[in-house]
């Protein structure tokens, strides 16, 4: 098949473009590299079957696919708020263009959507049959209702034009490829522990989150595009829950050294609990994670301790 991957030079996004050239497709990769980088596709660069195209989402693009993957979007809270209007633009336009374009050409699209969609969820574990708790002024609206309303912008396409729409919830996830500076809890522990400085816990650590591994969360995404049962919102994550601090004391064990835990104010909004219902997944994709946290952990300590080297 010929693949569009937007944000593919992203850490989900350039995974994915290896995954899918593994499998035989042709990949054409498109970024604007925001928070994505040359560096994580390098490797693919030589290969006939991929491309790699410096584009912004909010822009129209027209090219000849079966499929689209919609990633591009700052998935980092640092990031995303870096310009809160660009943020909410990429979502929405970018949905618009790969919807219009899915429609032109007949393919089927995917959308790259959030846990954020559920805000600060009062309903624990989330399923997808809840509607959220989401502040729509505050400083993660941007990426929590820019998300919302790809996704609505997603199904009315679906309704309206018959466009063959996927859509996934992701949780939390981590691993090798993400930026040194991503801003994210996982890269942010694990790049403090290596460099011996202490490890920002935000308020007192003990809001949680739940931690998928790249590779399981990318075997999902493949599942769930292949299959025909339902077009979703389907909840992709590890159900395993661990609060902040517990996150923080697994990081300082496996890298060791003298860093310590200090605590930085919370931030706004700050969701204080977070864990997938994953029953939708694995009915459908017989889909389920089999990387534990402790091991994933030490895959991307490896692949940190690589990058940081001078
Ligand atoms: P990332 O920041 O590494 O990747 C995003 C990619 O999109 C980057 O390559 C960036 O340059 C590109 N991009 C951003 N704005 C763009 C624009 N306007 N035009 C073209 N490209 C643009 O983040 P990620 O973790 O790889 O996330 C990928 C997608 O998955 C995002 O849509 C994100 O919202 C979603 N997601 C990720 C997680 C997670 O835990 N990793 C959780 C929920 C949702
Ligand atoms: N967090 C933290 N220290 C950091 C970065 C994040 O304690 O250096 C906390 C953050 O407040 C949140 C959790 O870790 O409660 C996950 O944050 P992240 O930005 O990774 O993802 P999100 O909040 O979007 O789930």
């Amino acid at each position: 098949m010929k693949i569009l991957v937007t944000g593919g030079a992203g850490f989900l996004g350039s995974h994915l473009c290896e995954r899918l050239l593994e499998a035989g497709n042709e990949v054409t990769c498109l970024d604007n590299f925001f928070t994505g980088r040359k560096k994580n596709v390098a490797h693919l660069l030589g290969n006939p079957g991929f491309e790699l195209i410096r584009h912004d989402v909010i822009d129209p693009f027209k090219i000849e696919v079966d499929q689209i993957y919609n990633l591009a979007c700052p998935a980092s809270p640092p990031h995303y708020q870096y310009n809160p209007i660009k943020t909410t633009k990429t979502s929405v336009m970018g949905a618009i263009n790969c919807l219009g374009l899915a429609k032109r050409v007949k393919a089927r699209v995917f959308q790259a959507s959030t846990s954020e969609v559920y805000g600060d969820p009062e309903i624990h574990p989330q399923v997808e049959s809840y509607w959220g708790h989401v502040n729509p002024i505050g400083l993660r609206s941007c990426y929590d209702e820019g998300k919302r309303c790809a996704e609505t912008l997603f199904f009315d396409y679906h309704r309206e034009n018959h466009v063959d729409i996927r859509v996934i919830r992701i949780f939390n996830t981590y691993g090798p490829r993400m930026l040194p500076n991503d801003g994210r809890v996982v890269s942010n522990f694990i790049v403090q522990a290596l460099r011996g400085e202490d490890l920002t816990v935000y308020g007192e650590g003990k809001q949680t989150r739940s931690f998928c591994y790249v590779d399981d969360l990318i075997e999902g995404f493949i599942r769930f595009m292949a299959q025909t049962e339902t077009v979703g919102p389907m909840n992709l994550g590890n159900p395993g829950e661990f609060t902040m601090m517990e996150l923080a004391e697994l990081v300082l064990k496996k890298v060791g050294g003298k860093s310590k835990i200090t605590h930085k104010p919370l931030p706004a909004d700050d969701p204080k609990q977070r864990r997938p219902d994953i029953s939708l997944a694995k009915k459908h994709l017989g889909w389920e994670p089999k990387v534990p946290l402790e091991e994933g952990i030490e895959r991307t300590i490896a692949h940190f301790r690589k990058e940081l080297q001078p």
